[in-house]
């Protein structure tokens, strides 16, 4: 797909999201402290913004401060993830990070590199193991330091694929490179916000719900699995028997192919399913669709 129809499927997307999810988010608002933005992060990697704040606001009632949590059990920082995947992994990355911090600063706060370049902030920061996740860093320079990104967790990665917007990106970095530049720093925050609608409402991990979704007429995928439904009855009309192997072949085929994992926490959720999932062929090995 040529960079101007990706700009323009991008900018259908966002506009036909926006008519569905009627988006909250205030654009360029700052909604965190840098400390605050990754833990906020390590909890919404996979997850959705209501299940991050609920954790973060865990962590605030739960604990005296986050000097507590820094020297608390894993289980007990478990206790503040409940209902998130991954707690053990989140919690440890919580806690390597607090130790981190305060083991080279003595205190608990980053806030001083709001006022510095970008660049200059990203620097010191990417010193932090938790700042190994693409994921997490984008978050930082989205919701903290002011910067232009858009975070692309699995769930989101997973609706961009089956849209047809990642199948040119060799990895998460440079999708989200593509994206930053594609979509106005304004609006990405929005965009972010819609996307995460998307990819934990209609676009779902295994079977889309594609009749339900607002970009049905604009997503690659939809059309394959229309035409698959449609071989399929047509067949059935005629033999009784519906041709389940041609007409999965035909989405294999039209299926795009994933972005490599960004350098992660590996607590995303579980790899991105390609839609939809290739079926093999009638006889002999089985075919990949990636
Ligand atoms: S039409 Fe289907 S595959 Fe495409 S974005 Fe919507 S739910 Fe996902």
């Amino acid at each position: 797909m040529a960079t101007q129809s990706k700009a323009q499927l991008l900018n259908d997307v966002h506009a036909l999201l926006k008519k569905r999810y009627k988006p909250k988010a205030e654009p360029n608002a700052l909604r965190f402290s840098v400390l605050e933005a990754v833990v906020y992060g390590i909890c919404h990697e996979g997850t959705t913004r209501e299940q991050a704040n609920q954790a973060l606001s865990r962590f605030k009632d739960d604990f005296f401060d986050w000097n507590e949590v820094r020297v608390s059990t894993i289980e007990e920082i478990r206790s503040a993830l409940a209902g998130l995947p991954n707690t053990e992994e989140r919690a440890q990355h919580i806690r390597r990070f607090l130790r981190q911090l305060f083991d080279r600063t003595y205190s608990f706060t980053l806030d001083a590199l709001v006022k510095k370049p970008l660049k200059e902030s990203l620097k010191v920061l990417a010193d932090y193991e938790a700042f190994s996740s693409d994921y997490v860093t984008a978050t930082v320079t989205q919701l903290a330091l002011g910067g232009h990104a858009i975070p692309v967790d699995g769930p989101v990665l997973r609706a961009l694929q089956r849209l047809g917007i990642a199948e040119t990106e060799p990895d998460v970095p440079a999708l989200r490179g593509m994206l930053e530049r594609a979509v106005p720093k304004n609006r990405g925050l929005e965009f972010c916000d819609l996307l995460e609608e998307l990819a934990h409402d209609t676009c779902v991990e295994g079977e889309p719900d594609c009749p339900r979704c607002e970009l049905r007429k604009v997503c690659p995928t939809a059309h394959v699995r229309k035409e698959q439904t449609t071989a399929q009855t047509k067949a059935g009309k005629h033999d009784g028997q519906p041709p389940k192997a041609a007409a999965k072949d035909k989405v294999a085929e039209h299926a795009p192919a994933p972005a490599k994992a960004a350098k992660s926490t590996k607590m995303a959720s579980p790899a991105p399913t390609p839609a939809p999932a290739p079926a093999p062929p009638a006889k002999g090995k089985p075919k990949r669709s990636k």
